[in-house]
């Protein structure tokens, strides 16, 4: 993956969801050197610049590259004795009937120039994300390709990997430090297998982060905590750093259209990207996943408006959060989400209160890792309790 050698955070909740698919996959990956703890009490949270109070949450941490997550995944989807992977090949087209109602299988072709041939399928699942053909297929075969919502948050990322003093990190996996109102920059560090530790510096609207080792330590000097700084200042690159640049996300409407062939689904980036800083494609992916599955539970021919009307059930809220704080920055465009009593300020007042109240950071933590849904930080209990910690912070 281009994208492998960047910080890659797994959500609580898509870990559960792969966990329930391939039981036993954590352990697979921590016995291969990736971490666990907990999602608070092992993870340091900087939220506007200050610490989330640590609780034990029950939810679990699992730091590990993405290579090391992916090739578990993929290892453990090999050994299934009902599923062959052509390697080597490209998908170059969708293969449709006569009258262009059903999807009959797809073209692929040898990377090496060994010709193309026709793979005949009785459903054809596209996740070949975000450069997915598929809106452009559909429309080739005479349907509407589907609306796209796009965020234009252009987003730079340098990663490097490192060695530090074990000192820096304590015992914690993962230290966050997000972007806060009037900054564009962020960073994330984590511990990985093989002792070596990660980390991401983040830029949106056109904030680039620096591409050298030299240049690091100053650019991470200007986050609003020393974390960062302290460990580049102290660690031992072992390489060079790799940066992407991330225009925009899209989330294609499936959902949205009125005829759609027989035999094709869609899904992970394929369908709905995310702005990476917040973790949730993967888990994402697995929500889709676990749709694909309901869908194919009820036996028969699949439905593909029952299978994208759950997908964008699932995706509400994951995109409401990423979409919402994206477009609270001046100058990023996207479409407009429909009023929310989850307000932005809201939001920060609750932030504010987990540096002081526990609870609340475990509540934010939980929603944000996709395991309860949002309308949970709006019990009047949890409302009550805000209103006192957040006046609390800022009287302080
Ligand atoms: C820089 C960056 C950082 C990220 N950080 C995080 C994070 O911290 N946490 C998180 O959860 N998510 C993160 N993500 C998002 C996450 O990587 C994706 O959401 C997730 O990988 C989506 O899975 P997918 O299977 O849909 O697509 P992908 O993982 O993109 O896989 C698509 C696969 O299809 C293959 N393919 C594409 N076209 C064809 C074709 N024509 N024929 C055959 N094969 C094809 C590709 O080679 C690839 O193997 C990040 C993404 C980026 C770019």
């Amino acid at each position: 993956m281009p994208h492998g050698q960047h910080v890659h955070g797994m959500l609580p909740g898509g870990l559960r969801i792969i966990e329930g698919l391939l039981p036993g996959f954590t352990a697979q990956v921590t016995s291969a050197g990736g971490l666990t703890g907990d999602i608070l009490a092992d993870v340091r949270w900087y939220l506007n610049g200050l610490p989330l109070r640590r609780t034990a949450t029950g939810l679990t941490a699992l730091s590990a590259s993405r290579p090391l997550l992916e090739g578990t995944i993929r290892e453990r989807v090999r050994a299934l004795p009902n599923v062959k992977i052509l390697d080597g090949y490209d998908v170059t087209g969708l293969c449709a009937s006569d009258d262009r109602d059903r999807i009959t299988g797809a073209t692929v072709a040898d990377r090496d120039g060994g010709g193309s041939r026709v793979v005949p399928a009785d459903l054809v699942v596209d996740v070949t994300g975000r450069g997915s053909r598929t809106p452009r297929w559909l429309a080739e075969l005479g349907y509407d390709a589907p609306p796209a919502d796009r965020v234009a948050i252009d987003l730079a990322y340098t990663s490097c990997l490192l060695t530090t003093p074990d000192e820096l990190f304590g015992d914690d996996l993962i230290v966050v430090s997000p972007r806060f109102p009037g900054q564009l920059r962020s960073s994330v560090m984590q511990r990985l297998e093989g002792g070596r530790v990660l980390i991401t510096l983040a830029g949106v609207q056109g904030e680039r982060p620096p591409v050298t080792h030299d240049e690091l330590p100053a650019y991470a000097q200007t986050l609003a905590t020393p974390d960062t700084y302290d460990v580049l200042r102290a660690a031992k690159p072992l390489g060079e750093p790799m940066t992407f640049r991330f225009p925009a996300y899209v989330r294609y409407r499936y959902d949205h259209l009125r005829r759609f062939p027989a035999g094709l689904l869609v899904a992970g980036d394929a369908t709905c990207g995310f702005n990476p800083v917040y973790g949730q494609g993967m888990s994402v992916a697995a929500m889709n996943a676990a749709a694909l599955g309901d869908e194919l539970s009820h036996g028969g021919e699949p439905d593909p408006y029952r299978y994208f009307g759950a997908v964008a059930q699932s995706l509400e809220a994951p995109w409401r959060m990423a979409v919402g704080a994206d477009l609270a920055l001046p100058g990023v465009t996207g479409p407009a989400l429909t009023a929310s009593p989850l307000t932005p300020d809201y939001l920060r007042r609750l932030q504010l209160a987990g540096t002081e109240d526990a609870d609340l950071a475990a509540a934010l933590l939980r929603v944000t890792g996709l395991v309860d849904p949002p309308q949970t930080l709006l019990r009047p209990e949890i409302v009550e309790r805000v209103d006192r910690a957040a006046s609390a912070v800022i009287s302080g």
